[in-house]
């Protein structure tokens, strides 16, 4: 099954995929990270999408559905259990996104489900100010006064162009705050799982958890 990672940048959408990852045994598809990866390759469409990921807007849906539908396409292949947990993070971000992968999950016969991490607007420009990413295993984390990675103990860690721009921040709470409700209007409601995401991460882990073993009962 396929579970939608849902929220605005600095929900705890990258983090708490880590925590599935290590307690779910989920493979991961980060659309965010695959990107960034992409930029550090110095190819031309690296260049392309850096351009754009550092101004805070979105990359043009018929790119990236491409990107994204091949990746989990690759996922899927890797085993067929229905109980399998396929993380996708950062897609859909528009209508016509929420649309091709439903059409992609019927033409799979893939279940998929929405994790929807909703957090306050304040506390999210908070967080996103102080987030940085782990340089070994990309993990986000809160820069704390251990200053190491939580998840890989790594000490190496590096701040996202677009975290360190006040203006790109805005652009990407404006663009989610503006497709948020056509695309989670788009899925059945029965699809969609709501999990404040205000509290401490330990504490929305468990809050996700709950969901996460419930969805593996029933499948
Ligand atoms: P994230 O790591 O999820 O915050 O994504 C970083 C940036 O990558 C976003 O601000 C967008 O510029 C781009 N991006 C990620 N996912 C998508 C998507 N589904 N559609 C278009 N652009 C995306």
């Amino acid at each position: 099954m396929i579970l939608v990672l849902f929220g605005a940048s600095g929900s705890g959408k990258g983090t708490q995929a880590e925590f599935l990852k290590k307690d779910f045994n989920a493979r991961h598809f980060s659309v965010g990270s695959y990107l960034r990866d992409l930029i550090a390759s110095g190819s031309e469409m690296g260049e392309y999408i850096a351009n754009i990921i550092n101004k805070g807007e979105l990359v043009p849906d018929e790119k990236i559905t491409d990107i994204v539908l091949k990746e989990l396409d690759k996922l899927i292949n890797l085993g067929k259990d229905a109980k399998d947990i396929i993380l996708l993070d950062g897609y859909p971000r528009s209508l016509k996104q929420a649309n091709s992968l439903s059409a992609f999950c019927a033409e799979r016969k893939e279940q998929f489900f929405v994790i929807n991490i909703e957090v306050d607007e304040d506390f999210l420009v908070d967080r996103l100010s102080s987030r940085v990413n782990c340089i070994k295993c990309s993990a986000p984390f809160t820069i704390d006064n251990s200053k190491v990675c939580p998840f890989c103990g790594s000490s190496e860690y590096f701040k996202r162009d677009d975290d360190s721009k006040e203006s790109a921040i805005k652009q990407r709470l404006t663009n989610y705050k503006n497709v948020m409700h056509d695309v989670l209007s788009f899925f059945d409601d029965k699809k969609i799982f709501i999990i404040d995401g205000n509290s401490d991460i330990n504490e929305v882990k468990k809050r996700i958890a709950k969901v996460v073993n419930k969805l593996k009962e029933n499948v």
